[in-house]
């Protein structure tokens, strides 16, 4: 029997989301990963079909084509863009370069899962400060929590798996408090849904201080989940610490290709993108006239803060096709799908309702 380490024992396994729904014929909705609905356009999957053809190759890992029309794009320059195979891979290479066994990261919680993982994989204490009650982040706290071995926090904003924003003057109040040797990660996966004006701007907020770095992902609003490719926006001391910590090779000509034809065709995914908003507002006005407790989303999924319930409403979902994302005892997070999908998510869960 081959042990593992201590601090890894002590990880509890990661549990992909179901894909398939017992006893019932109806149409199946998997809404657990807060995937894009819509099937890639086809210039982007002609660019990523031509770069396939030269797999036999590693990728180019300085992606000169995609880092330059990425970094024109965000009007920064290309040595601010690191690469990561997806942004959960930018994180890892954060975690890696910035701490390590003692020092401390702080997140909220609860937010995204891969942060107390990564963090606990490389010996490094997991400081998880609870959520507000309206399920915010809770800045005031996070700042309380630092100490001399604090290294990194992390702010997810709109957070997974609550779907609220930190408001951007309010982002602004906590960096200036946070030591500058501190380094403040926004991780902004779902920014493209964001229609609140009040919102945090990463990229504001990184021009604005010298110890803030910037996680995008193409998984969500891109639509490229299953290509892996994110980046991290970093000046100089942080991009020098990632580079090194990067697995080599994670991101692949063929993600980097359809990632320059994405770009090509911003407006049109943003055309979607818009369509999800539009949904994502229409089926949270329906929950709150139902009565149920929602957050105020700006991301393509919403939570619906179920506590005690959530196992009862999960169960009543998968017996209505639907697959979500349950935490047993606080809540359930459902992506925006299509609107067929956004119907039948309303019709179980007003049937849910109906037979309290
Ligand atoms: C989905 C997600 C990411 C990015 O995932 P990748 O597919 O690895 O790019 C990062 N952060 C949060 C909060 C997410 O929900």
């Amino acid at each position: 029997m081959i042990e593992q380490a201590d601090h890894i024992n002590s990880i509890p396994a990661y549990k992909p989301g179901r894909s398939s729904v017992e006893g019932w014929d109806g149409p199946v909705y998997k809404l657990s990963s807060n995937e894009n609905p819509y099937p890639p356009l086809p210039t982007i999957v002609d660019a990523a079909a031509r770069a396939a053809a030269h797999m036999q190759r590693y990728p180019n890992m300085a992606a000169p084509e995609f880092r330059a029309a990425l970094a024109a794009r965000l009007g920064v320059t290309d040595d601010e863009i690191v690469l990561g195979g997806g942004s959960v891979e930018s994180a890892a290479q954060i975690v890696r370069a910035f701490a390590g066994y003692g020092d401390e990261v702080i997140f909220a919680w609860r937010s995204f899962e891969a942060y107390p993982l990564l963090v606990k994989s490389v010996q490094a204490t997991a400081v998880d400060v609870p959520l507000t009650s309206t399920e915010h982040h809770d800045l005031p706290a996070m700042l309380a929590a630092i100490t001399p071995r604090t290294k990194v926090i992390f702010v997810c904003t709109p957070n997974n798996p609550t779907g609220t924003v930190v408001d951007h003057e309010e982002l602004r109040e906590f960096i200036r408090q946070v030591p500058s040797n501190v380094l403040v990660v926004v991780d902004e996966a779902y920014t493209h849904f964001v229609n609140d004006t009040k919102a945090a701007r990463g990229l504001d907020i990184y021009r604005e201080f010298e110890n803030v770095c910037v996680l995008h992902t193409f998984s969500k609003a891109y639509g490229l989940a299953g290509l892996r490719l994110g980046y991290t926006i970093a000046r100089e001391d942080v991009r020098a610490g990632i580079v090194k910590t990067a697995m080599p090779f994670a991101v692949s000509d063929v993600a980097t290709a359809a990632g320059v034809a994405a770009l090509e065709v911003e407006s049109q995914l943003q055309e979607r993108v818009d369509l999800l908003v539009s949904e994502r507002d229409r089926v949270e006005a329906e929950l709150a006239l139902m009565g149920w407790n929602v957050p105020p989303s700006q991301a393509n999924f919403f939570w619906i803060a179920a506590g005690d319930e959530t196992d009862k409403v999960q169960e009543h979902l998968l017996g209505h096709g639907i697959i979500a994302r349950p935490f047993s005892g606080s809540g359930i997070r459902v992506s925006i799908g299509m609107p067929e999908a956004n119907d039948a998510v309303l019709a179980a869960l007003r049937t849910y309702r109906e037979n309290l």
